[in-house]
């Protein structure tokens, strides 16, 4: 018997090729029993609070408050007093400082701050490990380092900060979006109230304690939790000087509204329904990759997710059964696996808004294909979709779904390929898959769409302007343009949205 054969026989056989569970461990956080709200740097019993859940095991994490006007308006003086005694005052130098502390305890603490976002959000714990911190930190890093070169940022318009900044942040990306709000803010010398969305307010109050860490001044940063009711508070505070909102259209829309005349200042960034376009000379097994990061990454609860799918006729039938049997290898489970590809949805309203749009396709006459796989019992699932033989009037090619749900559309032409993917009411982003560079340019020069990626999708960065056009909102967030809606000029006009 030879070396080999010996070894073959002592080695057992595996009954199945499946992955054995990596958990992380949940060790590594401490979640308090209750929490109120950040003001002035201190803790505030708050007045009401409800309790805020694992959506993957529904099982209570914590009380949380729920703040009332009155304590959106204690939260708003606090920001104003620290604005106008310190805050805006300090060395630009100085700022950075604080923003550099912020960056590095982020880092430091990364893995306590990515096991808490899976708890409260539902998203991979690789997601947030790889993804959501990292890009966390970054902003804070890069936003540092603008703090003391605001004047070469902005040459002969001598930038002054604006005063409060009132911020309301979605719960798809909690701390990311975060920290999209808080560090150009805090470079450009204003302070903040920040209301993290109601289904994910845990990382926003765990900021808190980073904030104690660095040392910050008390009332730069405010957190006040509850519902939509609070978010409006903040908007209609008096107090207030400039919101930055990212959510829906339709809160968008209404936020905008409420503001319209009051001189306060504005930026929204709002839904999308991003096309993603696949040309027949594109590496097609890297494009396939694209196609699943693009839809499928944090469960499809991304605003500029490349939801709407546009394959060249030619390579059609190709890509859809590459599609297919990549789909069949993502693992949708417990957000806390290590393995785990595809997590839970956020909350119960939303996974009844995904069911409601995808039975919208179905009986509009798509073909849904969705892969086997086991959904666990308990929690808010849906498994990776997929649509075929989808017409551009259909729902599902229109609106915002919000969840792991892909369309499928055709075209011949490159023109083509432009008019369908501005055919939509929103602008936030899009893909293109060639390896010609002339066309990659041709197309984003004719695609309304505030970010293009050309042979990649779904990437960030801090020095990169993010945003979008038409109902997808207005402004941009990431570098140097982020700071822009921060700063007033010398002699120019308040906006008033
Ligand atoms: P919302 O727009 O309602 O929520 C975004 C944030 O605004 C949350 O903090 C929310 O609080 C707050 N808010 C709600 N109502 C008001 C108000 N009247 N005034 C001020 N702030 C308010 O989004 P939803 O969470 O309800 O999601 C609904 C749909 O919106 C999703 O299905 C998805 O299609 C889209 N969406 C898009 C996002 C994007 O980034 N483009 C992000 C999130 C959602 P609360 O959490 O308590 O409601």
């Amino acid at each position: 018997m030879t070396e080999l054969d010996r070894k073959k026989e002592q080695t057992p056989v595996p009954k199945e090729w499946a992955y054995a569970p990596a958990p992380e461990s949940r060790d590594v956080v401490s979640i308090e029993d209750r929490y109120g709200h950040f003001v002035g740097g201190q803790w505030l019993e708050p007045s009401e609070t409800y309790t805020t859940i694992s959506p993957a095991t529904e099982e209570t994490l914590a009380e949380v408050g729920q703040a009332t006007p009155e304590e959106v308006e204690g939260a708003v003086a606090a920001a104003r007093e620290a604005f106008e005694n310190g805050w805006s005052g300090i060395a630009p130098a100085e700022r950075a400082k604080y923003l550099f502390r912020i960056a590095r305890i982020l880092q430091e603490r990364s893995r306590e701050f990515a096991v808490l976002e899976s708890l409260n959000g539902g998203k991979p714990i690789k997601e947030s490990r790889d993804v959501d911190l990292p890009l966390a930190a970054a902003h804070f890093f890069y936003y540092a380092g603008w703090a003391d070169k605001l004047e070469y940022a902005f040459p002969n318009r001598r930038p002054r900060p604006i005063g409060v900044a009132g911020q309301i942040i979605p719960w798809n990306f909690p701390l990311l979006m975060l920290s999209w709000k808080i560090a150009p803010a805090l470079a450009a010398g204003n302070t903040v109230v920040l209301k993290p969305a109601e289904t994910t307010p845990l990382s926003a109050l765990l900021f808190a304690d980073v904030l104690r860490q660095a040392e910050l001044p008390p009332g730069v940063v405010n957190i006040v939790t509850g519902d939509g009711r609070a978010g409006a508070a903040l908007v209609k505070s008096e107090g207030v000087d400039k919101i930055a909102f990212t959510g829906s259209t339709e809160v968008g829309k209404a936020i905008q509204r409420e503001l319209a005349g009051t001189g306060k200042r504005l930026t929204l960034e709002l839904g999308g329904k991003a096309a993603n376009i696949i040309f027949d000379d594109a590496a097609l097994d890297q494009a396939v990759e694209g196609i699943v990061n693009g839809i499928y990454f944090n469960q499809g609860h991304v605003c500029c997710a490349g939801s709407r799918l546009l394959v060249q006729e030619s390579i059609y039938e190709p890509v859809v059964e590459k599609l297919k049997r990549r789909l069949t290898t993502l693992r949708v489970g417990d957000p806390l696996d290590k393995n785990t590809d595809v997590g839970e949805i956020n909350s119960k309203q939303q996974l009844d808004k995904i069911r409601e749009l995808v039975e919208a396709g179905e009986e509009e006459g798509a073909e849904i294909y969705q892969p086997p796989c086991r959904l666990p019992e308990k929690g808010y699932w849906f498994a990776p979709t997929v649509f075929t033989n989808v017409a551009q009037s259909y729902r599902i090619a229109q609106e915002e779904i919000f969840g792991p749900v892909l369309s499928v559309l055709t075209f011949r032409t490159p023109e083509e390929a432009v008019e369908k993917a501005n055919n939509t009411p929103y602008g936030l982003s899009a893909g293109v898959w060639t390896e010609k560079g002339s066309r990659i340019l041709w197309m984003a020069e004719r695609l309304r769409a505030g970010v293009v990626w050309a042979n990649t999708f779904n990437r960030f960065d801090p020095t990169s302007p993010f945003g979008g056009y038409k109902e997808s909102g207005f402004g941009r967030e990431g570098g140097r343009h982020g700071l822009e809606p921060y700063i007033d000029f010398d002699g120019s006009e308040r906006g008033g949205g």
